[in-house]
């Protein structure tokens, strides 16, 4: 197996030199185990925050020690009779062409016409779920609800865009970094604005974008993006916080928004979360999500980086905007 390792914990943005490549001898798996060939590997944000060493709530990769993450493979060798060879299955063992893994810890996965075996890694797993359960369960969207969502080009903020607009918002908002995202989320994903908030402050733009305010706000990026939406929101509007990618890489710690006195006289509601305990959505998410997809409703993206040594790029290029949509690295 060709693995990833972390060399060394990242200084401010992530560099080569933080990782290691290196090969490993795999043994035949043992009684109740599978062996897998990864096929495709997700690089998510939150392995930032892994990188450091620090107490949060998923405990710091180890240096010298291969990562884990999310990853879809296909099973080559069994010894658990549930899960057969040739199931693709998802698992935590990523960052790695092949893993033996416990088979009580897989998902067999179901092969969906015309959807490829990432979607698992993005919009039909855990980033899906995310905004499903992010917009609908902690920012308590409802129909009629003005939406802005940050990172409105990624994984995450462009299945919440489109879940607003198939779920009765009256305005959806969204904003990313280059010209080419924003004028994809207005042109294909149906966004109703968008603005590039590398263009001019983010307050000016989401005021030209939402000139009668917001409901909701869906937070990916915190900083200055935090700020003009407590701004911009109604009485009794909702935030959720699902991240702020703004700061991962920061090594100060950074100034929170400067109106926070609005929260009190407009009476908001601002709520941090994780996806985690939201797994019992599973199954609703799947269903009306993949009915979308099917029906071609709501429209997803991946960038593909291709090969295991390219992974810490993939990872590299996410934090810094590189993908439209989901990032995934194909073995
Ligand atoms: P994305 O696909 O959105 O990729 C990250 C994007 O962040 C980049 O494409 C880039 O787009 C944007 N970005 C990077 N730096 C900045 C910056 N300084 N300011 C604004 N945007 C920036 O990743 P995901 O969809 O996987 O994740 C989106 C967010 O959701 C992250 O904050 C992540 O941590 C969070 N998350 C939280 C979960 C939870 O349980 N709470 C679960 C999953 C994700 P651009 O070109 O637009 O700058």
């Amino acid at each position: 197996s060709r693995e990833v390792q972390l060399a060394a914990r990242p200084q401010g943005e992530p560099q080569h030199s933080d990782f290691n490549i290196v090969d490993i001898e795999l043994p035949a798996p043992g009684q109740g185990q599978i062996q897998v060939r990864n096929l495709f590997l997700t690089v998510d944000p939150y392995m930032r925050g892994r990188m450091n060493d620090v107490k949060s709530y998923t405990p710091p990769f180890a240096l010298g020690e291969t990562m884990t993450g999310g990853a879809v493979g296909v099973v080559t060798h069994s010894e658990d009779a549930r899960v057969p060879v040739g199931a693709h299955v998802l698992h935590d063992q990523g960052w790695r062409t092949h893993a033996n893994i416990d088979a009580g810890r897989v998902k067999v996965l179901p092969e969906l016409d015309g959807v490829p075996f990432s979607a698992y890694l993005g919009v039909l797993g855990m980033p899906g779920l995310t905004a499903y359960a992010g917009l609908l369960r902690t920012a308590e969207f409802r129909e009629g609800d003005v939406v802005f969502v940050s990172g409105a080009a990624g994984a995450v903020g462009s299945a919440v865009g489109q879940i607003a607009r198939l779920k009765g918002a009256s305005r959806v908002i969204g904003s990313a970094g280059s010209a080419e995202k924003v004028a994809h989320l207005t042109g294909n994903l149906g966004f109703d604005a968008a603005f590039n908030y590398k263009e001019g402050p983010v307050a000016e733009q989401l005021k030209a974008a939402a000139p009668d305010g917001i409901d909701v706000y869906f937070d990916n990026v915190g900083g200055e993006h935090l700020e003009a939406a407590i701004s911009a929101m109604h009485s009794m509007g909702r935030i959720a916080i699902c991240g702020m990618i703004s700061q991962y890489n920061s090594t100060e710690p950074t100034p929170g928004p400067r109106n926070m006195v609005q929260i009190i006289g407009k009476q908001l509601t601002v709520r941090g979360f994780l996806v985690t305990p939201h797994y019992d959505l599973f199954d609703t998410f799947a269903q009306e999500v993949g009915g979308w997809i099917a029906s071609g409703e709501l429209k997803f993206d991946e960038t593909v980086v291709e090969g295991i040594d390219q992974t810490p790029e993939a990872f590299m290029g996410l934090l810094k905007g590189q993908n439209t949509g989901k990032m995934i690295v194909k073995l």
